[in-house]
């Protein structure tokens, strides 16, 4: 691990507006600086730059952070990827502890560029490649290669004085019972590379007619094909672009999807989209078309992402490919238009989702039909209220049933949001002050009541409970916010008194209570002495 104090001393040498700006055109706006997000789309900037505080924030999208935050999320690393690459940027030494190798995978660069250079020389591989309509470029693009038979590679590998336990390690050969053997023999190679760019693992297909048309290097200390997605790295900076990512099924479609400029797709790797693969898709929160094929198999799988995706939040939807034909034959028999068209008119997750539910029924049956409503709705539950009553609607319309029959609102509601569209501008100005001064808090604490916050109320408690909370960060940020000192936050404090109790004495005044009058009288004494500044304990 990277230790502490380096990451001290990078921090020391690193200042987010220059860190920041060899990525993105900064305008210096007041004390801040301002551009357009590039993690949402947007014409009118709303990522903000502090110098003063060193974070950036979006007010559009809500992402923000330190410079080693942005450069996570810029450059899609991870935390200890991103100090290595601000360290380098900027010439600073990090220390590691002792227990802390590095992992060095460039044995696996070795593999894949002897892969590479052999297909050069095999013409089986070579016409393979050929008659899926793969071109030149797409084979450099994507360093498609060909491993060859198991004693060549592992040949190789001792010839070249490659080290054979991180070979074994990392998947490319195996101990057997008759010795060491290659993992993949006689195969088009496809090689995976992990968001930092290393190759962590291959993909091949197989060109002899072995059982196992497309296998996987296997799980290793690099390779978890569960939290990859083939051609990520290739695809991330039109992803970025088009706010868009295609997700496929196979390696195939990814090359040919490219090949005819859909360079946003992404596949997974010979398995379902699972949890895992979200922090990875909701990278730069694109829209996510889930492109399956229309088998059993496709369908099924689409189902069971649409289900994922929707319960996440995540916008997009499905597009299934008519059966029998998937997106690389499409575009090997240059059909583009059609593919445009496909690809144009996705089907929402939730309606897709619904859909899929009901076809699993017979709807000519009640019994079948209330079935089909009772899997439907156990769905929608999951969604949030909005959602939800949206698709009720529409659920009602495909099983032809009458909507007051079904009854949502009875239903608990899953989500607790923090309401932050509403603004009250002097609230907001209290709680930055606290923020940027917390031994205020004291007088706040001891003059009003939490209550007394009506618009934002969650942020204050936010506040005093968890005063780092991201929600807040953006608050610090904003310039048409100001901050109080001592004595005009106690004049704020005593306005909001005077506001609290006036709302009151209205509602006295219109209601009707025993002692009404007395009630009334104590009010206006208050309000009156507030006024007065004599009294500033509620
Ligand atoms: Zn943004």
């Amino acid at each position: 691990m990277i230790t502490k104090d380096s990451i001290e001393n990078l921090k020391n040498h690193i200042e987010i507006v220059d860190v920041i700006s060899q990525f993105l055109e900064l305008k210096k706006s007041g004390a801040n600086f301002k551009a357009c997000c590039p993690f949402h789309g947007e014409d009118t900037p709303s990522f903000v730059v502090s110098p003063s505080k060193q974070i950036f924030h979006c007010f559009g999208c809500g992402v923000g952070g330190d410079s080693i935050k942005f450069i996570m999320d810029y450059e899609k690393l991870s935390y200890p990827e991103a100090i290595e690459k601000l360290a380098s940027m900027y010439n600073v030494a990090l220390n590691y502890d002792n227990n802390y190798k590095q992992q060095d995978t460039s044995i696996m660069d070795k593999v894949n560029d002897y892969y590479q250079k052999l297909l050069t020389t095999n013409d089986t591989a070579k016409e393979y490649l050929q008659s899926r309509g793969i071109s030149a470029n797409s084979i450099e693009k994507f360093e498609i290669g060909y491993a060859p038979t198991s004693n060549e590679t592992i040949n190789f590998l001792k010839q070249n004085l490659l080290n054979l336990a991180d070979a074994k390690d990392f998947g490319i050969i195996d101990n057997g019972q008759n010795g060491l053997y290659a993992r993949f023999i006689q195969r088009i190679t496809f090689p995976i590379r992990a968001l930092n760019d290393k190759i962590v693992g291959f993909g091949g297909r197989t060109i002899t007619g072995h059982n196992a048309k497309y296998i996987n290097s296997p799980q290793t200390k690099i390779f978890n094909k569960s939290r990859l997605l083939y051609g990520y790295s290739l695809a991330k900076d039109n992803i970025y672009k088009k706010n868009q990512i295609i997700v496929t099924e196979g390696y195939l479609d990814v090359v040919m999807l490219h090949q005819a400029g859909f360079n946003n797709a992404v596949a997974t790797l010979g398995t379902a989209l699972t949890q895992e693969h979200l922090p990875i898709l909701k990278r730069g929160n694109p829209k996510i078309i889930v492109a399956y094929d229309g088998d059993k198999a496709g369908l099924n799988a689409a189902f069971k992402a649409s289900k994922l995706l929707s319960h996440s939040d995540f916008e997009g939807g499905v597009i299934i490919f008519p059966q029998g034909v998937d997106p690389a034959d499409m575009v090997q028999y240059k059909q583009i238009e059609e593919l445009n068209n496909i690809f144009s008119n996705p089907i929402d997750f939730v309606a897709f989702a619904l859909d899929f539910i009901i076809s699993q029924y017979d709807l000519n049956t009640p019994l079948q039909k209330q079935k089909a409503w009772g899997e439907a709705n156990e769905y929608l539950q999951a969604l949030s209220p909005i959602i939800r009553s949206e698709y009720t609607q529409y659920i009602a319309s495909k099983l032809n049933i009458n909507q007051n029959i079904i009854n949502i609102s009875s239903q608990p509601q899953r989500r607790k949001t923090v309401q932050l569209a509403s603004v009250d501008i002097s609230e907001l100005e209290i709680i930055k002050t606290l923020l940027e001064n917390d031994k205020l808090i004291d007088i706040v604490l001891n003059t009003i009541d939490p209550d007394m916050f009506v618009t934002h109320k969650a942020e204050f408690e936010m506040l005093i409970n968890e005063p780092d909370n991201p929600q807040l960060r953006g608050l610090l940020i904003r310039e048409d916010i100001k901050t109080y000192d001592e004595d005009s936050l106690k004049q704020r404090l005593n306005m909001m008194l005077i506001n609290y109790y006036t709302n009151q004495l209205t509602q006295v005044k219109y209601s009707d209570i025993p002692n009404k009058a007395k009630q009334l009288r104590k009010l206006q004494e208050k309000i009156f002495r507030l006024k007065q500044g004599k009294d500033s304990i509620y």
